[in-house]
């Protein structure tokens, strides 16, 4: 930079005239002994003022397409794509919240997941608002993403605008990781929703079907399927209830292995606890990406979800559950 650009600079910042920031200069010279050039007096009344002459080094900030799980400590800056509403839920009869954030920078998005007192950020936060999450850490989504979660001392902090670019105002291309919203949802969508499940219906949780072809087969017409006759019937699983994203709740028909999935458990132990099964259940308020098709349901004139996929999403907890339940058993 030379001497006219430093006071170019500086003139552009203070409105001082040409006169007076020559007579600085020559002052601060006199008052160094002239022992320093017009630009280096130029450079010191240029800091003297608190004119930046350099644009501050670009920080280096974590972009979120780098973002992996299992990251232990995490702190990002982005903005506030887009919120979800808080969720209660009761679970084994603790009463729990839940809600999430999409946050957004220009490599991409990512979910932040609040849970219980962590939600009551959503009534202090809005959409396109700069912010920090610090004290974070990421955990695997099913889809090979990550999602955000805050530890104990993690937290939000609103940041100022002008920290930040603003995203582009094309929203980026949605990614594999984006899903539908339930208030979206329309008859004969195909489609993959995430949500929580907010009910569970304690209503007729098995059906009778051929062994040979799987058509339903009952009681009333004494087992007998259409093509192989009367048969021993098979026990096939089916589950309902309702599920929420924070945009909409939808009810869901889980059937065979689909129901078992929701619940985590196999055919056999289910039968083997017969109906009591329901009650050990723990899965409200769990969330989770269920794949599937919206029908209408001509009897109550209303859509439903018929599920084809089942994942938790949360795999980790899971996963430390079966390990507890095997060192339980051992
Ligand atoms: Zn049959």
């Amino acid at each position: 930079m030379d001497y006219e650009e430093i006071l170019n600079k500086i003139k552009e910042k203070t409105k001082l005239s040409d006169e007076d920031l020559q007579e600085r200069i020559i002052e601060k010279q006199k008052e160094l002994s002239n022992l320093v050039s017009k630009d280096g007096a130029a450079y010191i009344i240029a800091k003297e003022l608190g004119v930046e002459l350099f644009p501050k080094k670009q920080e280096r900030r974590l972009q979120i397409k780098n973002i992996v799980p299992k990251i232990r400590i995490l702190n990002i800056k982005a903005r506030i794509a887009r919120i979800f509403p808080v969720k209660e839920f009761e679970s084994k009869g603790r009463k729990g919240k839940v809600a999430s954030i999409v946050l957004a920078d220009e490599s991409g998005t990512i979910r932040l997941t609040l849970w219980d007192a962590q939600t009551e950020i959503i009534g202090k936060v809005k959409e396109g608002m700069a912010v920090e999450v610090f004290g974070g850490y990421t955990r695997p989504d099913p889809r090979g993403g990550a999602e955000i979660r805050l530890s104990k001392t993690g937290g939000l902090k609103l940041l100022d605008d002008s920290e930040l670019p603003e995203l582009a105002k094309t929203a980026p291309a949605p990614s594999a990781k984006q899903f539908s919203t339930i208030e979206k949802l329309k008859e004969g969508d195909m489609t993959e929703i995430r949500a929580a499940v907010v009910q569970l219906f304690e209503t007729n949780f098995f059906y009778t079907v051929c062994p040979e072809c799987g058509k339903r087969v009952t009681k009333d017409n004494d087992y007998t399927c259409a093509d192989h006759g009367k048969v021993e019937p098979k026990k096939n699983m089916v589950l309902s209830g309702v599920v929420d994203d924070g945009t909409g709740n939808i009810r869901v028909v889980f059937f065979r292995d689909n129901a078992l999935k929701l619940i985590g458990m196999s055919m056999d132990e289910v039968l083997d606890k017969e109906d009591t099964f329901f009650g050990d259940l723990d899965v409200l308020g769990k969330e989770f990406l269920i794949s599937g098709r919206v029908r209408k349901n001509k009897m109550f004139k209303r859509l439903e979800f018929v599920a084809n996929d089942v994942k938790e999403v949360d795999m980790k907890e899971q996963v430390n559950k079966l390990i507890n339940n095997l060192k339980k058993n051992m």
